[in-house]
């Protein structure tokens, strides 16, 4: 595919550079300016963070000694309510990772029109490397570290990366020892016997799939034995995998961190499920599939698919390797997977790049129906759940569509300026303290 000069000095420009997500951010934010009247003080609020917090995080490890890791937590905005964000624990998070993330939130959380503001957390440390026990302990300690912040009405955590109920549910624990209250609204994605809601655990993965479904059905794509790749075979890739498979769809490529895999004919998504279920480290590596044939990380975000799903972590789709991308749609179950660089090129090259701030907004709508639940005391059934979460992504849908078109622009960049003039106006209409 020819690409214009603009696109190959850019490409020349970013290809080793290191990449940044808060600036990724910032960059992404900034393209929105010459299409509101937003005025410029309130675009300097936007454009900075509420709130960072930097914790050290001592923990014993099982033979006696003493590690000190690095936590963060960032409160981008409060203006639309109390901030809303998961906690990570990965090796590459870093101040800028968080920032970025929270800022994400932002803008996610307005364009799907719930109460929340953006915040993100998380701990640089590589998961692999501690026992159960020894997760529990960072867990607790963080916690402790970042408790002045949290709280049903300030700010409030959710499983991200390599976090999942069982450490919700220790943060809410925590949370209570300190408090002597019983605060399950402080955190959603916990174990629904301590107030989690149903469906709140595929909820991201369901997001990802019912948007696929609503922008293939408008781009006159047929679901069924639509070819898919997803990078990213954890909560939001494993579950978007499963759910577009009872679609029709077929999976033909999934990845983890350990391998990625080829299968022309479609995946058998239950198989991959139980073979994970004793796998070890519970990876794909080591798949004992016939038909199966093993590929690179890069091969699999290079399929030729009508679809590509990348669910593991930001900028996997940049300057490098935007050219030999073959899938007509991208659908960002992961957040910020592609660069600006990178959209760009795709966006010359005709493929329509579906953003995190809508693909993946299923899990913070569903955590918003987890503090409901939890704030009324009331829990509801599962398929209203699934029901109500399918009216709000449905009408975030079909308000980014309107205004891509209505504009001339790209989702992505319609779905920024919905959720931007979101915020901005709840600035403004709250006025600057003092
Ligand atoms: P997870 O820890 O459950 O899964 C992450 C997956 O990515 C794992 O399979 C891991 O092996 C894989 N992975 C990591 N590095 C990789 C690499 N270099 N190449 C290929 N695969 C790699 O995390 P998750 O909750 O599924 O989150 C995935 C993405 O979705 C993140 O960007 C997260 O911020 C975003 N997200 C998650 C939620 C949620 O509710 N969990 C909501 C919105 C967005």
């Amino acid at each position: 595919m020819a690409t214009s000069n603009v696109t190959q000095v850019i490409t020349e420009r970013v290809r080793d550079a290191e990449i940044n997500p808060y600036e990724m951010m910032l960059r992404q934010l900034d393209l929105v300016q010459e299409y509101t009247d937003i005025p410029r003080g309130i675009w300097r609020v936007l454009r900075a963070p509420e709130r960072v917090l930097e914790v050290s995080v001592p923990i014993v490890r099982d033979d006696g000694e003493i590690d000190v890791l690095t936590g963060y937590r960032v409160q981008y905005s409060s203006a639309r309510g109390p901030c809303k964000g998961g906690i990570r624990f990965h090796p590459g998070v870093t101040a800028d990772e968080v920032k970025a993330l929270a800022g994400w939130m932002t803008w996610k959380c307005a364009v799907v029109n719930v109460p929340y503001g953006g915040g993100k957390g998380g701990v640089s440390c590589d998961p692999a490397q501690y026992s159960q026990a020894e997760i529990e302990r960072i867990t607790r300690r963080y916690t402790a570290m970042i408790y002045p912040l949290i709280g049903a009405r300030r700010d409030i955590p959710a499983p991200d990366v390599n976090t999942n109920a069982q450490i919700m549910n220790w943060i809410v624990d925590t949370a209570q020892v300190l408090s002597g209250e019983a605060v399950p609204g402080i955190v959603t994605g916990k174990s629904v016997e301590m107030g989690g809601a149903l469906g709140r655990r595929e909820a991201t993965g369901r997001g990802v799939m019912m948007i696929a479904v609503g922008v293939l059905q408008r781009l006159g794509i047929d679901v069924e034995n639509a070819r898919i790749a997803i990078q990213g075979f954890g909560n939001v890739g494993s579950i978007a995998a499963q759910l577009l498979c009872e679609q029709g769809a077929k999976i033909v490529g999934i990845s983890d961190v350990s391998a990625a895999y080829h299968c022309p004919t479609g995946f058998d998504i239950g198989q991959v499920l139980a073979y994970l279920e004793t796998s070890p480290g519970h990876l794909l590596a080591g798949l004992p599939l016939a038909g199966v044939e093993e590929i690179t990380n890069d091969e699999l975000l290079t399929l030729d698919v009508d679809v590509l799903i990348p669910a593991a972590l930001e900028a996997q789709i940049g300057a490098h390797n935007a050219h030999d991308v073959r899938a007509r749609v991208i659908v960002e179950g992961a957040n910020g997977p592609t660069t600006p660089e990178a959209d760009l090129i795709l966006g010359e090259r005709g493929i329509v790049v579906v953003p995190d701030i809508l693909a993946n907004a299923g899990g913070v709508v569903c955590s918003y129906f987890e503090w409901v639940q939890n704030i009324q005391c009331y829990p509801w059934e599962e398929e209203d759940t699934n029901q109500r979460l399918g009216l709000v992504l449905q009408r975030a849908l079909r308000e980014v569509w309107g205004l891509a078109e209505a504009r001339n622009v790209s989702l992505r960049l319609a779905a920024f300026i919905l959720g931007v003039e979101r915020v901005a106006s709840a600035v403004m209409m709250r006025g600057t303290f003092p």
